[in-house]
């Protein structure tokens, strides 16, 4: 019987496991786990990975199969590796990251050195993103005709069951998930995160019923709710491959409820295979601004202004709420992290690569493409991204979408007692009004660190500056 490898990236499950299931068609599969530091893998999606990888771990051995982890260059590990144990082939999920694009091309030319095969099956996306093209056979450059092509052309596979046997494939040794330090200690940060989530493939699967049931019938009315649990919670298991985008696909299309509300949240999970073609075909779409002229862009320095932020000590509550939400659960609601992402690129002027790098760090869904895309949308230097003077009133948005104060409430306790009128503005409330509440303004809630109406027209200066640079 043959051996092959079976390289997991991001495709952290056995159902729906397309590799999985070509690496057992062609002989007995050895499935290792490689922790590369150039993954760059953030604070909070270390913690995720290492829950992850225990969940794994255990659905592998329930099943008499082992799962290898080795840490270091992944291009040179796996080759070694694939030679060690005598492999026919290494089987893996193809990525779009620009990191693993490097290392697949390095592991090909090893293995095609060694006359081991290597096999790269959709998994984590819908397409492959060089396969959506124009009808001229060119890039789009925005989102709407590229959501088309994808649901004119998208037929999930049927469902691939996770296989009940494994035999094992040799032994070759490997490490200890424990010895990786995934998770933080002095302090233990985490304990929000473990409050908040389930990682793993069962975990995935639970969140997706749960949502099925309750919520998604109702999406496309409460997705910008933030006080509301209104969207799925998928995004950390859509990330780390967990689940399968075609399983959640066909779990939607097959569920009960009304079309509108199917539609939008289909075309949400479009967002993010649009954000992963955008990083293919940008792949330093995290640092450059898609549109050049933002690079002239006279953003602030300000350290104090970007910790104010980062803690959520802004003095505008709906972005506090939003950056402690980040910090405490390792998630933000999107509506939220729009406004908070506006606040820090418009409001502060800071550059959007400083939020795009502590979301990095803080998400426990941190993913290369939809973080830099949303991030460089929001700022307005991304593909078809939200023009530069449309400037989100943080104020007017917490009351549009958080009206009864229960998000703001929840996240910035300290100023609870407010009336709705004054939640979202504690500086308009009379003095009477915050000392009734408990406020005091500069001592037990901060003031704004800008000035609402100033901060937007010194954006908009700003970008004045910069537009009709080439
Ligand atoms: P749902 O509303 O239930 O949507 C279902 C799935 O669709 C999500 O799990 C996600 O995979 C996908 N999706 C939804 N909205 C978007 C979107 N706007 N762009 C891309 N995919 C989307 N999402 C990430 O997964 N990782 C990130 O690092 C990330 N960074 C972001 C940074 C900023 C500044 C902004 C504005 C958005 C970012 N998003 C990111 C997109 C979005 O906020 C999250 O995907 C969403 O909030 C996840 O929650 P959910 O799973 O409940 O989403």
């Amino acid at each position: 019987m043959a051996t092959t490898l079976l390289w997991l990236r991001n495709d952290l499950r056995l159902a729906d496991n397309p590799a999985l299931a070509a690496a057992i068609e062609e002989g007995n599969v050895l499935p290792v786990f490689v922790l590369d530091p150039a993954a760059e893998t953030g604070g909070a999606s270390r913690w995720w990975l290492h829950h992850s990888l225990a969940a794994l771990e255990a659905d592998f051995a329930a099943r008499g199969g082992r799962l290898v982890l080795r840490r270091g260059d992944a291009a040179a590990i796996v080759p070694a590796l694939a030679r060690e144990i005598g492999a026919v082939a290494v089987h893996a999920g193809r990525a779009h990251e620009p990191w693993l694009r490097e290392a697949d091309r390095r592991v090909a030319a090893a293995l095609q050195e060694a006359g081991i095969g290597f096999h790269r099956h959709r998994s984590a996306l819908m397409f492959g993103p060089e396969r959506i093209t124009t009808r001229t056979g060119g890039v789009y450059g925005v989102y709407t005709p590229f959501s088309r092509a994808c649901f004119d052309a998208f037929a999930p596979r049927p469902p691939i069951p996770a296989p009940a046997r494994l035999a094992a494939a040799g032994d070759p040794g490997g490490d200890r998930l424990g010895d990786w330090g995934l998770l933080p200690v002095k302090p233990d940060w985490a304990g929000g995160l473990r409050a908040s989530w389930t990682p793993g493939e069962a975990g995935a699967r639970a969140r997706l019923d749960a949502f099925l049931a309750d919520g998604f019938g109702e999406y496309d009315r409460q997705r910008d709710l933030p006080g509301v649990a209104g969207t799925s919670g998928l995004s950390p298991h859509l990330h780390w491959g967990e689940i399968a985008i075609d399983a959640v696909w066909r779990a939607a299309v097959a569920a009960p409820g009304r079309d509108a509300a199917r539609q939008t949240f289909l075309k949400e999970l479009i967002w993010r295979e649009f954000a992963a073609y955008l990083l293919w075909h940008t792949p330093d779409l995290a640092t450059r601004p898609m549109k050049a002229q933002f690079a002239a862009m006279p953003w602030r320095e300000s350290a104090a202004d970007l910790a104010a932020w980062q803690h959520g000590r802004t003095g505008v509550p709906i972005v506090d709420a939003g950056m402690r939400q980040l910090w405490q659960t390792g998630w933000m609601h999107n509506r939220v992290r729009m406004i908070v992402a506006s606040f820090l690129v418009k409001h502060l002027l800071l550059p959007w690569q400083a939020g795009e790098r502590w979301f990095h760090d803080c998400l426990v869904d941190a993913d290369a493409a939809s973080n830099a895309a949303s991030w460089q949308w929001v700022a307005g230097s991304g593909a078809d991204a939200a023009p530069y003077f449309r400037i989100f009133n943080p104020v007017l948005q917490g009351r549009k979408f958080d009206p009864d104060g229960a998000y703001v409430r929840r996240f910035v306790p300290e100023i609870a007692n407010l009336p709705d009128k004054y939640l979202h503005a504690p500086w308009e409330a009379p003095e009477i009004v915050l000392r009734g509440a408990g406020v005091r303004l500069g001592a037990s809630y901060p003031r704004p660190i800008v000035d609402l109406a100033e901060g937007r027209e010194r954006a908009l200066a700003a970008f004045a500056a910069i537009s009709g640079k080439a």
